[in-house]
């Protein structure tokens, strides 16, 4: 028996690697929950993972396989269906075809019932092995590994299996490219070692002088990241900072969030959902990561806290409803963390991040025309970046009517759509609805069409734009009066 399993596992790879282009594939699946177990092993500098993941098919065809990778030296040793019968698969080291200094472990897993549309599959895992970092891929922030001082557990260094193939191009095809997920998993570390990750925190226990730590998601997940270190922890409610930086610089932080939270629950009201936020310090040049629950930063994230109040701002923003997201919250958010530093002391900052964004705009319409001729509303569909036009659109806005009304237009839109998203169509509606001053020109020019671009060429300074869009205010509030 165990010979004729060894004959078809030579013959199944064999099979793999006489075939292994993947341009012609389409992914089909997406990961839908991870339920995991990682046991870490520092001396060994090792770990051993094992658990449950859940797949859908995404597609409109059945999908009869489901390729995994995983970090080049993490093996797959079992993988089964839920009825615990061993389901076939091959796995082997290969360059991505479209990047080939990026090796993983390819896995393939035959189905012998293929997965309907829409159709969810479940199978159990195990896998175990080291991280030894991507460096050599010219990643050189991941420097993942398995040591005493600091270990990581995340997507860039493929630590739990991605369901994708070894070609990106290909992946990056796929309608649900980074499908969101939901987690739960438990790491076990030896006693003196924490686990930092941006999820609440559902269980800690210490069993045989191991410290085990079980975390699920906030929020629909696209990434996990766990970090292990000795960290300290210092939280207050549903704030959290993982550091081993001083206890009056790692409470001055943990502060500092509470403050921005309390910050815009003043001008933009309460939150529906109260999510917390999460800062895990990770070593220096070991990349910085950002989402609306957690930040991942070094030393630097401790003085410099424009990226946290970007993020924490985030939560005050609706679900998008347009298929091609124009992404005008990341303008919001932009402003936001400026505006925030301004008024946390950095008196002027405002206005010279405003210029200084006025003048890269200047720049980039020259250097990428599509930029002065495409519409703000427009920009999702034509994959443009949002964050340097929205800041100076939402920093008009904002001095179009007034500091106070700002404040209640962005949180009443909040209340108002939390529960079912928008567009923003609606969100353009909405203020227009509700601002006390006419916006008919400044939208026009701004939203609906690509004369911005030629305002910002036009005037030398902010002061200069901001007045002719606020003359243009005045002038059809008159004309209002005179016509009422
Ligand atoms: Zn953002």
């Amino acid at each position: 028996m165990l010979k004729v399993i060894i004959i078809l596992t030579s013959i199944y790879t064999s099979l793999a690697q006489a075939n292994v282009s993947f341009s012609h594939r389409s992914l089909q699946l997406a990961a839908d929950h991870y339920e995991l177990n990682y046991d870490i092993n520092i001396e060994k500098r090792t770990l051993a993972a094992s658990g449950i993941i859940t797949v859908i098919n995404t597609s409109s065809k059945d999908a009869n396989h489901i390729p995994l990778r995983l970090y080049r030296l993490l093996k797959v040793s079992k993988l089964l269906d839920m009825k615990g019968n061993e389901l076939a698969f091959t796995q082997q080291v290969l360059s991505n075809e479209d990047w080939p200094v990026l090796q993983t472990n390819y896995i393939e897993i035959e189905l012998d019932t293929p997965i309907k549309p829409n159709q969810f599959f479940k199978f159990e895992i195990k896998f175990d092995g080291s991280l030894r970092g991507y460096s050599e891929t010219g990643m050189n922030y991941v420097k993942d590994n398995i040591s005493k001082d600091f270990s990581i557990i995340r997507m860039d260094a493929l630590a739990y299996p991605l369901v994708t193939y070894p070609n990106d191009k290909v992946n990056k095809k796929a309608k649900f490219w980074l499908n969101t997920y939901d987690y739960d998993v438990t790491i076990s570390v030896p006693e003196e070692l924490v686990v930092a990750n941006g999820g609440k925190l559902l269980s800690h226990h210490i069993n045989n002088h191991k410290s085990v730590y079980r975390y699920v998601n906030k929020l629909p997940a696209w990434r996990m990241d766990f970090a292990i270190a000795n960290y300290q922890l210092y939280s207050k409610g549903n704030y959290a900072v993982f550091s081993w930086e001083s206890k009056e610089s790692s409470q001055k932080l943990l502060e500092q969030i509470v403050l921005t939270f309390d910050l815009y629950s003043k001008w933009f009201g309460p939150l529906q959902k109260d999510l917390g936020y999460t800062f895990i310090e990770v070593p220096k040049n070991y990349g910085a990561q950002a989402d609306v629950t957690a930040v991942i930063q070094d030393a630097q994230g401790f003085k410099e806290l424009d990226r946290v109040y970007h993020e924490i701002s985030h939560q005050w923003n609706v679900k998008s409803l347009d298929t091609h997201s124009p992404r005008w919250n990341e303008g919001l958010a932009t402003f936001l963390e400026e505006l925030t530093l301004d008024k946390f002391g950095k008196s002027g900052h405002l206005h010279v991040q405003t210029e200084k964004n006025l003048a890269r705009l200047k720049k980039l319409f020259k250097d990428n025309p599509l930029y002065s001729k495409t519409a703000f509303i427009d920009y999702g569909e034509n994959g443009l970046n949002s964050y340097t036009v929205g800041m100076v659109f939402f920093r008009l806005l904002y001095d179009l009517v007034g500091e106070n009304k700002f404040n209640a237009l962005i949180g009443g839109f909040y209340k108002d759509y939390y529960a079912s998203g928008a567009t923003a169509e609606q969100f353009v509606q909405y203020i227009k609805k509700y601002a006390d001053v006419n916006l008919e020109r400044f939208f026009d020019e701004w939203a609906y069409t690509s004369t911005y671009s030629k305002r910002l060429m036009e005037f030398k300074s902010y002061a200069e734009l901001y007045k002719f869009y606020q003359s243009t205010t005045l002038n059809e509030l008159l004309t209002k009066a005179a016509i009422k």
